[in-house]
């Protein structure tokens, strides 16, 4: 018990508590990471293992999802697990449950992008419905069937990724722009209805990661390294290069307890992008 907390309060407070910053921020608590085989996915599932993490990794990519799962070794394993579809993301909530006893953190993170640099009139409904039925069919899953067994135990986080997107207008194309929204939406109308359960709600929005699945380059590590150069110009933060690694620390601090009065945010891991007007005169130096 922390000098900080009393044994007669039913709040949970762990301020400057001890353990705070201890190394395995997430010891023996269990996660499930949708979209854990690949990229930002995979970068979370290694961090949170290695903060004592029991990690559930849940893809559509199952030699992949297995291999990244096997490469952690103990306390890690992979389900199969089609987040749009109710029947699997139940039976994958309820299996974590059922092996564990709870589940901790429901990290709803797999995704999939549409035609990135398309424009209004070259979007179709189908690359609407193709973004809509897994990044936000997926996350209302993912947070209907995690709460679901979080409220009971009046603990849990669920996590989202989102994207700048969120934040700042012009980043991708319209549908998946509104699947963002949507997932912003739903996070913060369930940080309203869940804080009343001790269950957190938060968001992690990255900038451009490149290298990831989603944003595949064929160029080998050379063209990589350039393209994320570009990328890191057109952005604020200079001299720094976003990797899968950075929003995975994000997504570490909310799940963690650390975060535990964190609920209905959206952090943005975007160096400071959509807050700059990049046409403003700077004051030179
Ligand atoms: P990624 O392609 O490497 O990872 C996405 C994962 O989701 C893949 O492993 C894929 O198999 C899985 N997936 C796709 N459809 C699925 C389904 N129906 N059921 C289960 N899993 C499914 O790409 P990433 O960049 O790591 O993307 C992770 C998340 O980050 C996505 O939600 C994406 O929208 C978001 N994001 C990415 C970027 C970026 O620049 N890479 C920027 C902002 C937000």
């Amino acid at each position: 018990m922390s000098r900080f907390s009393s044994s007669s309060t039913p709040y949970k407070s762990n301020v400057i508590c001890e353990d705070t910053f201890r190394d395995l921020r997430l010891e023996g608590k269990v996660a499930i990471i949708t979209g854990g085989a690949s990229g930002i996915g995979a970068s979370t599932a290694r961090l949170f293992h290695a903060n004592g993490a029991k990690v559930i990794i849940a893809d559509i990519q199952d030699e992949l999802g297995r291999s990244t799962a096997e490469k952690l070794g103990e306390n890690a394993y992979f389900v199969h697990c089609d987040v749009s579809k109710e029947d699997d993301v139940r039976d994958l909530v309820d299996a974590a449950v059922a092996r564990h006893g709870k589940l901790d953190i429901m990290y709803n993170n797999a995704g999939v992008l549409d035609k990135p640099l398309a424009g209004i009139l070259e979007s179709t409904k189908s690359d609407l419905d193709k973004v809509v039925s897994v990044n936000v069919v997926g996350a209302f899953l993912g947070a209907k069937h995690a709460a679901r067994v979080m409220i009971p135990r009046r603990k849990g986080c669920i996590l989202f990724t989102a994207s700048a997107c969120t934040s700042i207008a012009g980043l991708s194309s319209h549908p998946y722009t509104a699947s963002k929204y949507a997932i912003w939406g739903l996070a913060r109308n369930l940080a309203a209805e869940v804080g009343e359960f001790g269950v957190r709600v938060n968001c992690v929005s990255p900038y451009a990661v490149l290298s990831t699945g989603m944003t595949p380059i064929s160029g080998g590590a050379a063209e990589v390294a350039q393209m994320e150069e570009m990328v890191s110009e057109i952005g604020n933060l200079k001299g720094h290069i976003l990797k899968a690694e950075d929003v995975a620390m994000a997504a570490l601090f909310l799940a963690s307890d650390e975060a535990h009065y964190v609920s209905g945010l959206n952090l943005l891991v975007d160096g400071g992008f959509s807050v700059v007007n990049p046409s403003l005169p700077r004051p030179s130096l």
